[in-house]
């Protein structure tokens, strides 16, 4: 026959009850006040354990950024004047062929810039020359290209 101990609240007196009677109304026999008795050590070792988190902290909230830098890059592109340069070049598709080729290397377009000198000594070689050409070729002008890329 299993009993257990329990013990009225009102004076802490302790009785020996059947294990039937837990959690069942009593009247003390000691104060004659009415308690529930309650078999503590029953609760207690049947209580579930608490659950302990293996894992304090979930790694789905870890993210990494990856920081991207950018590389910039100057082109020139070089146009003939005179009259050779007048004839045969096509600044539209002098620009394309750069673009293309530097593309291919990974670098992107960002900007076109006309690219004339505004030095009166490199305008005055230029027209020298194209007086010794006899109005034939000199150096001209061109443009600036202006190319980005991604480095990780
Ligand atoms: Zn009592």
């Amino acid at each position: 026959m299993n009993e257990f101990t329990a013990v009225c609240i009102h004076c802490k007196s302790n009785f020996n009850v059947p294990a039937e009677n837990n959690g069942k109304l009593m009247k003390c026999t000691e104060c004659n006040k009415k308690f529930i008795a309650r078999n503590l050590q029953y609760k207690e070792s049947n209580m579930p354990q608490k659950q302990i988190p293996t894992q304090t902290v979930p790694n789905r909230y870890v993210a990494t950024v990856q920081i991207k830098t950018k590389q910039n890059r100057m082109e020139r592109v070089f146009l003939s004047g005179g009259l050779i340069g007048a004839l045969t070049t096509n600044p539209k598709s002098a620009i394309e062929g750069k673009i293309k080729i530097l593309n291919t290397q990974g670098w992107n377009c960002r900007q076109i810039l006309p690219h004339g000198t505004h030095n009166l000594f490199i305008t005055i070689v230029q027209t020298i020359i194209l007086v010794c050409t006899l109005g034939l070729w000199t150096f001209g002008g061109g443009y600036l290209l202006l190319f980005e890329k991604e480095v990780n």
